[in-house]
């Protein structure tokens, strides 16, 4: 139905054009609005070229503005044009339905007047993260929202592009609540997830609905980067989840791909893993493994010989790892992707969701065993990974 209206939207001048030529149709030749039968918005200033991007579908900052009311386009009073004028208050009625279907998911939570809400073509995000310094830049809560609403798509686009993965492959929308305050991701976190922990910093349900929903603890995400790494970390679960055939590997034995990957994207922002899976009480804020550089700590554990073999790490579950199992895991991903390519780390991805034995798929797609692939990973450890740190 959106998609409708934003069709005839974008479709008015000609529209327009046609209804000149059937009669005579003053608003054609309006210079005013050129015919179009309304004019952008002008309380946007420099974010209506922002707000109107391709990956912004709806901002609740835009349906705040009394001119527009989420439409960014007024009427035009010079010129009658019925067509726009019906189509602007369809997409008004739209954008509050939209509003309304957002709030519903964060009824209850203490400062939800504060939040602001945004849907990218595959994202909801509800929002209240403090003004934060990017690069050098500070950003308001809104122009934050904005990144993390590119951030979110750049990620699922550089996952399907990695596992070469088409659109049918991640067919859902993914719900994330990034809040400023503890106090709204203790009520809503277990409401949206369905678990229970109203203490946890961040929570998930990977299917049927694929939420992420966190607080920003400063203790273990002080800037921007660290927040970019935990949404990055948690969100690939999510979309690694609902990869079809939907399911969350983490539970069946296959911790190291379900931690493994999630670090591997995370890796990809700034080199570092900070975040890790576990149940939230055990897990002290801050806490990691070697500050989260983890290439040269594998080496020497491989040089040692004390990397976790690979038999005893694939059959954990994504909590049972220790954080020196999370990075050796990490590792494992890094060398099947970067050594094998990503669409053979698919085909090992879908054929363990149907529920095949690990000895089975990796024979059927790598040609190795349990026992076959250790010694190929750790050659290839030692080639890639340097013993001198940001080698
Ligand atoms: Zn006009
Ligand atoms: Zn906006
Ligand atoms: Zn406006
Ligand atoms: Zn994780």
């Amino acid at each position: 139905m959106r998609r409708f209206v934003a069709a005839v939207l974008l479709g008015l001048p000609f529209a327009a054009v046609c209804v000149a030529q059937d009669g005579p149709a003053p608003q054609s030749h309006c210079v005013k609005c050129n015919g179009h039968g309304q004019l952008p918005c002008p309380k946007h200033g420099k974010a209506f070229e922002l707000e109107s991007g391709a990956l912004v579908q709806w901002c609740s900052d835009v349906l705040a503005c009394k001119a527009c009311e989420g439409t960014l386009h007024v009427d035009c009073k010079v010129c009658r044009n019925a067509e726009v004028e019906a189509a602007l208050e369809q997409r008004r009625k739209l954008a509050q339905e939209w509003l309304a279907e957002r709030k519903k998911h964060v009824a209850g939570a203490p400062n939800i007047d504060d939040f602001l809400y945004l849907s990218t073509p595959h994202f909801d995000l509800s929002f209240s993260i403090k003004p934060t310094t990017v690069g050098k830049k500070k950003l308001d809560t809104h122009a934050l929202m904005h990144l993390y609403g590119e951030r979110l798509e750049a990620l699922r686009d550089d996952f399907a592009r990695t596992l070469e993965l088409t659109d049918d492959d991640l067919p859902d929308r993914c719900r994330v609540h990034m809040f400023r305050a503890s106090n709204d991701q203790a009520v809503i976190g277990p409401k949206e997830t369905g678990f229970g922990n109203a203490r946890a910093v961040g929570l998930k349900q990977m299917g049927p609905e694929f939420v992420y929903s966190m607080w920003q603890d400063l203790r273990s995400m002080p800037d921007d980067e660290g927040l970019h790494r935990n949404i990055v970390h948690h969100t690939t679960h999510l979309l690694l989840s609902q990869m079809k055939p939907m399911l969350w590997m983490g539970n069946r034995k296959h911790g190291w791909i379900d931690e493994g990957l999630a670090h591997w994207f995370e890796n990809r922002i700034d080199g570092k893993c900070t975040n890790f899976c576990f149940e939230e009480v055990l897990m002290q804020p801050g806490a990691g493994f070697k500050g989260g550089r983890w290439q040269t700590p594998v080496r020497k554990l491989v040089d040692d010989g004390e990397a976790a073999s690979f038999a005893a790490l694939s059959i954990l579950n994504s909590d049972q790892l220790t954080f020196e199992q999370h990075a050796v895991a990490f590792a494992y991903v890094d060398f099947l992707i970067t050594d094998r390519g990503g669409a053979k780390f698919r085909d090992m991805l879908r054929l363990l969701k149907q529920g095949k034995e690990t000895r089975e798929v990796l024979q059927a797609v790598y040609g190795l065993n349990p026992l076959t692939i250790q010694p190929a990973f750790e050659a290839w450890v030692k080639e890639h990974y340097s013993l001198q740190p940001g080698k």
